[in-house]
């Protein structure tokens, strides 16, 4: 029945993802969780005709509960957990003088690095990304809060990026055949599934997140979504942490700039003093930034890495014109700032939701509990396809 419903044209093959999606919502027994990106309510209107940068994160809320989702959720909460972690994480190695660090949420980021430079995977954090973090604690926090059984949940993923997809099945998210993501659709795909079932977006009154678990986030989980927005988010706390106060100037112009590689100094106080940072976003900027530390020409502490030019804003999932990219890049960038200077908490550990994780669940950042739930590991993938081939070469050559 349900085929007949989403192939009107009878097509066989792969069913897509937008109908497992339908699936699960049409489901009885499954209690479905969603989640949408920092970027994703800077882009997504796009796809209904309203300018680029329009704010539409309202209307998603409105348009899932149209759709009948139980559960809606914000990664953007995700994030704030994800600095929390980081900075922390951050801290600890500096303290160490293990430098630099690599930030590790962009999946495809990550799949250049295991491909081309393994011998630097252990310099990248070892942080879940924000879509994995989320999915972890709706599987785990959510349901024991809730008093639901965790089997039911299914979490779907609105991202901007394709990348996120492929993340979604790496082995190590997937514990015992069930995913932290069960699906992840982009912005494309999800703009599809709400044409399909006749939602407008731009007919919606806006609603609001009222979940009270995961659902708030502070004006630096926000900025999550451009190119030095990460970093920006981790030195409001990894300054709160280093000092107790907080930083003074919450907006920091010198990490804002727009070139493929920027760097920066960063006075962090106490003990840790001043750090250098650097920022890239675009693969070729990447690899000139990974080629220069490698070869011990450039000295950093922290390195921000997104592999899209202008970062997830500008993902492979979203809209795309050539002839605009910059305006509607810088456009949605400038959204998600005006979103941070909104925000009642401008830092993530000034997140009411994320305290209330760490107290009743997580005792603190890098706890243990947090570290079995939060952080991954890397693989050397340059090295497995090597094996791969020269195991291959001698299984044909014994057999023969
Ligand atoms: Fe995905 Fe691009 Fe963002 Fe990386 S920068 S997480 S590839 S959208």
């Amino acid at each position: 029945g349900q085929c007949v419903l989403v192939c009107p044209t009878g097509a066989l093959g792969e069913r897509d993802e937008t109908e497992r999606v339908i699936d699960y919502l049409n489901d009885p027994e499954v209690i479905t969780v969603f989640q949408f990106a920092p970027a994703l309510r800077v882009g997504f209107g796009e796809e209904f005709g309203l300018p680029s940068g329009t704010n539409v994160e309202g209307q998603i809320i409105a348009a899932l509960r149209r759709l009948r989702a139980d559960i809606v959720l914000d990664t953007n909460f995700a994030a704030d957990v994800v600095i929390m972690e980081e900075g922390t994480e951050l801290l600890r190695r500096l303290s160490e003088a293990r430098r630099p660090t690599f930030t590790s949420c962009c999946p495809a980021w990550i799949n250049f690095a295991e491909e081309h430079y393994p011998d630097i995977l252990p310099l990248l954090s070892s942080t879940k990304s924000p879509q994995q973090v989320l999915g972890t604690i709706a599987k785990t926090y959510l349901p024991e809060r809730m008093g639901i059984d965790p089997a039911r949940i299914r979490v779907i993923s609105l991202m901007p990026c394709t990348a996120k997809k492929d993340e979604a099945v790496r082995p190590q998210f997937i514990h015992d055949g069930v995913p932290e993501v069960d699906v992840v659709l982009t912005t494309r795909e999800f703009a599809r599934l709400l044409k399909r079932e006749g939602i407008d977006l731009r007919a919606l009154a806006p609603s609001a997140f009222d979940n009270p678990y995961m659902s708030e986030y502070s004006g630096a989980g926000a900025i999550f979504g451009t190119t030095g927005g990460v970093m920006e988010a981790a030195v409001r706390t990894m300054f709160y942490v280093v000092n107790g106060r907080e930083l003074e100037t919450i907006e920091l112009q010198q990490l804002r700039g727009f070139e493929g590689v920027r760097t920066a100094q960063v006075e962090l106080g106490g003990a840790i003093g001043s750090v250098r940072v650097a920022m890239c976003h675009g693969l070729k900027p990447t690899r000139q930034i990974v080629e220069a530390v490698r070869a011990g020409t450039a000295e950093f502490d922290f390195i921000e890495v997104m592999a899209c030019p202008g970062g997830c804003v500008d993902g492979g999932g979203t809209l795309r014109s050539k002839k605009t990219y910059l305006r509607d890049a810088l456009k949605r960038r400038e959204t998600l700032f005006g979103i941070d200077r909104t925000r009642k908490a401008r830092q993530s550990h000034n997140n009411a939701q994320v305290q209330a994780l760490y107290r009743d669940y997580l005792e603190h950042p890098y706890s243990e509990k947090a570290h079995h739930l939060l952080h991954t590991y890397y693989t050397d993938r340059k090295v497995q396809m090597v094996r791969t081939v020269s195991q291959i070469w001698d299984e044909i050559t014994m057999s023969t």
